[in-house]
């Protein structure tokens, strides 16, 4: 018996690929083709359609990489043909290859995108035409298929991609489509689908393969077409047995997920949305009860400004609920690497996009692709107004299943915000059988709730959900042997789960970071892009700071810092901050943040301007800082010699050049040393003792020293994406000759430089640096790195015992184990962290800060930073170059405080700005406990001239902080992310005093 049931599914299998399938159209006539090949990059349709075309056939060749090629459609629809089943037939070329990652298509008519074409979307229907001529234009792009075999491709910039015709056109046919076949082929992949997705004893699943047995005995194969309708209704008693109750629920949501860059460069991804939206507003057309859910803002901005008709038709199917905007996101943007700030404004910028343009405020996040999640997204979340979260990529776990699919989770503050990771483990989902039974099966909080997401559709250029999902859809509504299947929403999901939580039953809680076990590569790869990410995100604090400071912003401005934070936005994108895109993304980003940096310059100077401060005329020098609080520091003055500044906060002062009394650095041959750090090195310019001299302590373990390593680098798969757990054991350290030379030695300062080769092809310059009143050892590194597949690492060995150590991440810090005690510990090889990890004892620690570096290993007894790496894949000349970056080492005593201050001050540089202070502002906002942290000092979205002032609570103590400003405060709220009052805070004496919960974020609204 076991034997006949695997030769009745065989031969269904082949007699529906093979026999019935190709009989899917009933008549058919071949298109006249012409094309017109676009010169260089992409045009509008109106420059397209006004060009000559050149004759053109079937099988001839088309397309340079990232080349376009308009071809026009033209023939005359024969009579009888018009209606209902008459569609365009279109295959450029794709063989039997998948979608997304190939050759796409979009089909205008008369000017208007009428829908994608791509390898699962071949058909164009075409209802509306009558009898007469026909003539479409399809705008083909030649985007190449990029090796998935991980192998070094030079096809992902221009300039190495060549330019020999990648494709064939291989279809250009206008069809009727059989309405029996079509129909037939559909039940008979469902059902086939949900047979095999039952146990082999069940009842259910033999009855099913009899009855298909039947309906393809009913088939005569040489007259397919006058005998589909046969076999239908023999299915039909199959089709229409309804599911058990207790069957479980789920709510399956069309989407896309569009990379907004990836396998190609931001501009092909304006056109893969427009192609795929007008794909979906058309599936709208045919069948109201599609709904298909949309992320990113800045494509739904770009189609408004590029493609206004389709964006018209997407806020009509907004309207009617059909295409439903989620995420409430600029961008799905990475989670690990940008600023705390940056992630607020990504959900601030999406929620008033969405909502200016469609009335909508999204409940949800919705990241499903994203690699790992820091434990302070949950109140960032709830901030912004989503109370709700989807992703699934922690399903992508390399080395521990996650427990839970529907749960609480909890943040660093105790914000808890439900969370689901739909049971089917992609967000590209089909509709088969298969996957329904594999969401069943995977599900696990049967014991507690009935109901599961399943996002379908081709993703990324892949052109959305097709009409045949849909249709699978629609047969597995309500039917025996699959769980029960409906078209909605993620906002129908949660309110389902709400109604079972507040019926009684409990979810599980995950408290903490969800840890993505994979990707930890991304913390390091393409490095250039994350520091110029860092330095705009610095830029864009001291404008908005800088502009509030003089009062009100004028519109001019507020508008173009709004358009600079998108633009920043938009390359934290979760395949662009994190290294993993083609060499032309990485080249574009670079050169994004290059430009947005050097406005914001211009902004910056011009508030200053604005001000007073920076007088024409002035011969002073003013000290500007935008730090939390005061500062006292060694640092190189305007005329690049060593001075101290002393500013007593935020804000401008006058540079005291008088101070007399500080704490010397002396030098020897070997070492430097001030009061509080004495420093010495080898022969070879290696760190072999650090001493803390207030507290009498030696930093480094016994006969270890400060060393850098270099290990070979070859992930299994996913070369610029995965760091291996083996491969920092690989490393060797570098020694051998260095040429050592002091670049300085003055009481204020003293810097010792240290250069050496590294590895095959690159040298290195460490500077260390001690400056007087300061217990910071800066090793400032330039590198020119032309290494291949290595692991570029600081070792900082630390004579510190402790199982956890502390890692700056947004708005607050994690605690990580230093040891791989269970598989989750030893999981976390390679962590992500900010501004600083900490090693410490109860009264003592050391801290390794950096200025822009992510990548962290943490053992007992050290930390290793994560420099450098050289992937060859997607980008074969990933991080070839030169690299600047300080790491700081800094002993200090119990608690945080000093950490959290030497952070800030190597993270936010003062800057020294000519002018005359014929004004005094003062402090620009001024905290009093140095556990809290200022993110963002602005003048208010709103245009009311209200000081937003954003603050955190970073050291997980409960505390109670003042704001004081130059002027006092009038009235004070709390607000939400968006700005909108929450609570009213009474004002005494012109000041705001709040207590903070334990990482507690609070933007305020202060009036004077
Ligand atoms: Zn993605």
């Amino acid at each position: 018996m076991h034997d006949d049931r695997v030769l009745v599914e065989k031969r269904i299998e082949r007699e529906l690929w093979q026999r019935i399938l190709p009989q899917l159209y009933r008549r058919r006539v071949p298109l006249t083709i012409d094309a017109w090949d676009v010169p260089g990059e992409p045009v509008s349709y109106a420059h397209a359609a006004a060009q000559e075309y050149r004759p053109f056939a079937v099988g001839e060749r088309w397309g340079r990489p990232w080349g376009t090629t308009w071809f026009r459609l033209s023939g005359e629809v024969p009579d009888g043909w018009a209606g209902v089943g008459l569609e365009a037939v279109i295959d450029l070329g794709w063989g039997m290859r998948g979608p997304g990652f190939l050759a796409e298509g979009l089909v205008w008519l008369d000017g208007t995108p009428l829908q994608g074409v791509h390898p699962r979307r071949t058909a164009v229907p075409l209802p509306q035409l009558a009898t007469g001529p026909l003539s479409l234009l399809v705008e083909a792009a030649a985007n190449p298929a990029l090796p998935q075999s991980f192998r070094p491709t030079p096809l992902g910039s221009l300039d190495t991609a060549g330019d020999a015709p990648l494709y064939r056109v291989a279809m250009a046919d206008l069809a009727v489509l059989d309405h029996d076949v079509y129909h037939l082929c559909l039940d008979v992949e469902v059902l086939v689908g949900v047979m095999q997705g039952l146990p082999l004893d069940e009842p259910r699943r033999q009855r099913l393969l009899r009855q298909l047995e039947d309906a393809f005995d009913a088939i005569d194969m040489g007259d397919v077409t006058g005998t589909a309708h046969r076999a239908r209704r023999l299915l039909q008693p199959a089709l229409e047995l309804p599911a058990r109750s207790s069957s479980m629920r789920v709510i399956g949501v069309g989407h896309a997920h569009i990379d907004s860059a990836w396998l190609w460069p931001i501009r092909e991804t304006v056109r893969k949305c427009a192609r795929t939206f007008a794909s979906a507003v058309r599936l709208m057309d045919d069948d109201p009860e599609y709904r298909f859910v949309c992320s990113q803002a800045v494509q739904y901005a770009w189609m408004e400004e590029r493609y206004p008709a389709l964006f018209a038709r997407i806020a009509e199917k907004v309207q009617t609920g059909q295409f439903v905007p989620v995420g409430g996101m600029w961008v799905e943007a990475d989670m690990n690497l940008p600023s705390g700030e940056s992630l607020v404004r990504q959900l601030v910028h999406g929620q008033r996009y969405f909502e200016s343009r469609f009335g909508i405020r999204c409940k949800e996040v919705w990241i499903p692709d994203v690699f790992g999640y820091p434990a302070s997204m949950p109140q960032v979340y709830a901030a912004a107004g989503c109370d709700r979260f989807v992703t699934q990529k922690l399903s992508w776990n390399k080395q521990n299943r996650f427990p839970h699919n529907t749960f609480w989770w909890e943040g660093l503050d105790g914000t808890r915000v439900l969370t689901h990771f739909p049971p089917v483990d992609t967000y590209n989902a089909e509709v088969t059988g298969e996957e329904m039974a594999f969401s069943q099966r995977n599900f696990r909080e049967h014991g507690w709730s009935d109901w599961a997401l399943m996002p379908y559709g081709h993703g990324n250029g892949g052109g959305g959900p097709t009409r045949e999902m849909v249709q699978r859809a629609h047969r597995m509504r309500d039917l025996d042997g699959t769980p029960r299947l409906q078209l909605g929403t993620s906002d129908e999901f949660f309110d389902h789960v709400e109604a079972e939580l507040a019926a009684g039953a409990v979810a599980p809680v995950w408290s903490g970071e969800l840890y993505f076990e994979m990707h930890r590569g991304t913390l390091t790869s393409q490095i250039e892009t994350k520091v110029g990410n860092r330095r705009c995100e610095r830029l864009l604090r001291e404008a908005e700071l800088w502009w509030a400071a003089g009062g009100m912003v004028p519109p001019e401005v507020a508008d173009e810092l709004r358009g600079l934070w998108n633009d920043v936005l938009l390359q934290q994108f979760h395949d662009i901050i994190p290294g993993s895109s083609i060499a032309w993304v990485h080249d574009d980003a670079e050169r994004e943040h290059a430009r947005i940096a050097a406005r914001l310059e211009e902004l910056i100077a011009a508030a200053f301007a604005r001000m007073g401060v920076a007088g024409v005329d002035g011969d002073d020098w003013v000290v500007a800082n935008a730090a939390t609080r005061q500062r006292t520091e060694v640092v190189s003055g305007p005329d690049g010699l060593p001075v101290i500044v002393q500013v007593p906060g935020s804000g401008f002062f006058p540079l005291d050049q008088e101070r007399v009394g500080y704490d010397r650095v002396v030098t020897t041959e070997r070492s430097m040393a001030n009061g509080q750090l004495a420093v010495s090195w080898d022969l070879e310019g290696t760190i072999t003792s650090i001493i803390d001299v207030a507290r009498g302590r030696e930093l480094l373990p016994p006969r270890r020293s400060v060393t850098i390593e270099l290990a070979p680098d070859h992930p299994v798969e996913y070369d610029a994406w995965d760091l291996e757990s083996w491969t920092t054991g690989l490393g060797e350290p570098i020694s051998g000759d260095a040429e050592i030379s002091w670049l300085e030695r003055s009481p204020l300062r003293a810097r010792l430089q240290v250069r050496r080769t590294v590895g095959a092809a690159s040298t290195m310059t460490v500077v260390y640096t001690l400056r007087a009143e300061s217990a910071r050892l800066d090793l400032e590194f330039d590198i020119d790195w032309h290494e291949s597949e290595q692991l570029l690492s600081l070792m900082v060995p630390l004579d510190v015992r402790t199982s956890e150590a502390v890692c700056d991440i947004q708005f607050g810090h994690v605690r990580r184990p230093t040891h791989p005690s269970s598989p989750w510990d030893a999981a976390k090889f390679e962590v992500c962290a900010h501004r600083f990890v900490d090693l410490a004892e109860p009264q003592f620690g050391v801290a390794v800060l950096n200025d822009g570096r992510y990548g962290h290993g943490l053992f007992d007894g050290g930390v290793r930073v994560s420099l450098l790496r050289a992937a060859r894949f997607p980008d074969p000349d990933a991080d070839q170059g030169r690299h600047r970056v300080t790491i700081s080492i800094l002993p200090h005593g119990a608690g945080l405080h000093d950490v959290l201050h030497e952070a800030e001050l190597l993270n936010v540089p003062v800057r020294f700005v000519r002018g005359t202070l014929d004004w005094w502002p003062g402090a620009v906002v001024e905290i009093d406990q140095p556990g809290v942290q200022l993110s963002a000092v602005k003048r208010a979205d709103d245009a009311s001239g209200d000081l937003i002032v954003r603050l955190f609570e970073a050291c997980g103590d409960r505390t109670q902080v003042s704001v004081r400003l130059p002027v006092p405060v009038r009235d004070a709220t709390r607000c939400n992310a968006l700005e909108e009052p929450e609570q009213v805070i009474d004002v005494a004496d012109g000041f705001v005093s709040i207590s903070l919960r334990p990482f507690e974020l609070v933007t305020l609204r202060l009036r004077t």
